[in-house]
């Protein structure tokens, strides 16, 4: 659009995003052979259903003014094309494409408006609030020089500044499913009236959670799924191994895959209708950018590896997000197993504050955990994941009341680490004292300890949260002393 001259160095792929940005070949072929024929600037608009947003169809606009340095609209054409192409083909508008002088990969601002590519696309998500994202890409063409050149850009209502990089995949036009079609619609409806009571049908289908590290946690993500969630995202830069068949319950066939690949087409097996997000990388290492995106609209952050580092990264951004988070341990030998977590507003202490004498080990005293999980079973491993995904469950319906998963938690409640026993050989001083006179307790039964936020005089302060009994008030405190 307008006043592109403005400097913005192209610093393309700035999120290595994990939402695919898919178009049919023939829609692609329109933009070749329009705006990839004439110089910069020009464009048109992305056209398909809002239920999956493919493209399925791009129409030029032949009557934008072409000046050098700026693309503008003809929204009176346009208007009128959106209208025809619903009518007629039942084609939604998705976002407009047009190209940018070599070099300028980057949208331009928001000038106020309805200037720049940002103040126009926040003017249209304006005027469409059924809108719920919008499709931005930028072209170079190559009647500039050079070959086309597509940045596949997403953005969301709300958030246009944190536009981000989708996965540009080209499909042939016959091998194309629409999401809506009434075939597809039964088949994509996952049947879960035997869960009547139990969960919130609509409340699943809503909600979003995020998995960090899907080894051992792959059945908690594919129940989530059965029990009608319909939002996750996978995180792990593992590949399965041969070992993985015997604890995670993976299959010779996924062997070599990343495994955040291999639960995705599980999960599409269940109910394709899912929406499912992969990050295949190091969860410590995403970016700011990446990470708004991953977290927006989350309402459950799993951090379910066995690496320290990444546990205590996932209590920061949980603390950050403000998003229930739950951690979770095998203990030597899988004769025990640990449940941690946290929800701001109900319970006190954070993970940190649970877990402080491992942050001690781990960070003052040079600690390296050679515990590993050598020994545990496929059934311990599905042990520990049904209870997370009840403790899930419980998480997610919260604020609900009539069901079965309504209400777990009190106003403050302070009971937020689990201790599970799956061995009768398991040594626990908790366990211990409660059980040893009582001979019928022997296992596959739970503490839940109550937790104090770490706070002066009894405790050092939380680092992370700051101990201050109210884990709103964390982040606060986070970036207090961030700034000190
Ligand atoms: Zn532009
Ligand atoms: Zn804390």
């Amino acid at each position: 659009m307008a006043r592109e001259n403005k400097a913005e160095e192209g610093q393309p792929n700035r999120l290595k995003s994990t939402e695919d940005f898919i178009i049919l070949e023939s829609a692609y072929q329109e933009i070749a052979n329009t705006v990839g024929r004439r110089p910069a600037e020009s464009g048109g608009i992305l056209l398909g259903s809002r239920e999956d947003f493919v493209v399925q169809k791009f129409v030029f606009d032949h009557k934008g003014s072409m000046s050098a340095g700026a693309y503008d609209p003809n929204t009176e054409f346009l208007n009128k094309v959106v209208k025809k192409e619903w009518n007629e083909n039942k084609l939604a508008f998705l976002g407009f494409l047009h190209s940018h002088p070599r070099g300028l990969s980057r949208l331009s601002g928001d000038w106020g408006g309805n200037v720049g590519d940002i103040g126009y696309m926040k003017a249209i998500l304006k005027a469409i609030p059924d809108l719920k994202k919008f499709l931005v890409p930028i072209i170079f063409s190559p009647a500039d020089g050079g070959e086309l050149t597509f940045f596949p850009y997403i953005a969301y209502p709300g958030r246009e500044e944190n536009y981000f990089t989708g996965n540009l995949k080209l499909i042939k036009d016959k091998d194309y499913v629409p999401a809506s079609s009434e075939q597809n619609k039964n088949e994509y409806r996952l049947n879960i009236s035997r869960l009547q009571g139990s969960v919130d049908p609509e409340l699943m289908r809503r909600a979003k959670v995020v998995c960090v590290g899907v080894g051992g946690a792959n059945g908690i993500c594919e129940s989530l799924v059965r029990s009608g969630l319909g939002k996750i995202v996978l995180i792990d830069f593992d590949r399965v191994d041969g070992s993985n068949l015997v604890t995670q319950g993976y299959y010779m066939e996924d062997i070599g895959k990343l495994k955040v690949d291999a639960v995705r087409e599980r999960i599409r097996r269940i109910n394709p209708a899912v929406q499912v997000e992969v990050l295949a990388g190091d969860f410590t290492t995403v970016d700011d950018e990446t990470m708004d995106h991953i977290m927006y609209g989350t309402d459950l952050l799993l951090m379910m590896t066995d690496n320290f580092h990444a546990q205590a990264h996932g209590n920061i951004i949980g603390l950050k997000y403000q998003v229930p988070t739950v951690f979770a341990m095998m203990y030597e030998r899988a004769r025990g197993a640990e449940i941690g977590f946290m929800i701001p507003g109900i319970t006190p202490a954070c993970h940190r504050c649970v877990t402080s004498s491992r942050y001690a080990a781990y960070l003052n005293e040079g600690y390296t955990n050679d515990v590993t999980s050598t020994g545990s079973t496929n059934f311990h491993t599905g042990y520990l994941n049904n209870c997370i995904g009840l403790l899930s469950l419980a998480i997610l319906h919260k604020e609900t009341s009539g069901l079965e998963f309504s209400q777990w938690f009190g106003a403050q409640w302070d009971q937020n680490q689990i201790i599970l026993r799956t061995s009768p050989f398991f040594e626990s001083k908790s366990f211990g004292s409660l059980t040893q006179k009582d001979e019928r307790m022997v296992s596959f039964d739970a503490i839940w300890h109550h937790i104090e936020p770490d706070v002066q005089p009894k405790y050092k302060q939380c680092p992370d949260c700051g101990g201050l009994g109210d884990l709103r008030d964390a982040f606060l405190h986070h970036q207090s002393i961030k700034s000190e």
